[in-house]
């Protein structure tokens, strides 16, 4: 399949793996937009989180989440991201969830 996040699975692209288990790869984002940028993916090609029928996979992806933040000293908070489909401004189509802080972010929704 011709998707650069399942290459990163197979090890044919390079990138800096922070965390690895059977289900759950993450990495650090090739284009930071803060000081600390990662990404969580499912091992499985899964589109979007419109694709995601496996919840214990979900909860997965999430825990590992939890886990790079605080492996990447984020105590002082981080967000989560996950960006679905045009609308949502998916530019890669393999799941994945943004890992991002190490600076105060700014609101993303209104009050
Ligand atoms: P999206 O807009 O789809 O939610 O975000 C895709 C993210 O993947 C972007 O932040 C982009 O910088 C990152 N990205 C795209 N291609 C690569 C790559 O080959 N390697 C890594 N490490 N990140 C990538
Ligand atoms: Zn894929």
């Amino acid at each position: 399949m011709d998707c650069v996040f399942c290459k990163i699975v197979a090890g044919e692209l390079p990138a800096r793996r922070v965390l690895e288990d059977p289900h759950v790869i993450a990495f650090a984002d090739i284009h930071p937009q803060v000081p600390v940028h990662l990404l969580v993916i499912p091992r499985a090609h899964v589109t979007s989180l419109d694709g995601l029928d496996d919840e214990l996979l979900a909860g997965k992806l999430l825990a590992a989440a939890a886990r790079v933040a605080r492996e990447a000293g984020l105590e002082r908070g981080w967000r989560l991201i996950a960006n679905n489909g045009d609308h949502g401004g998916q530019e890669v189509p393999h799941l994945h969830l943004h890992v991002v802080g190490g600076k105060r972010l700014g609101r993303m929704l209104p009050r």
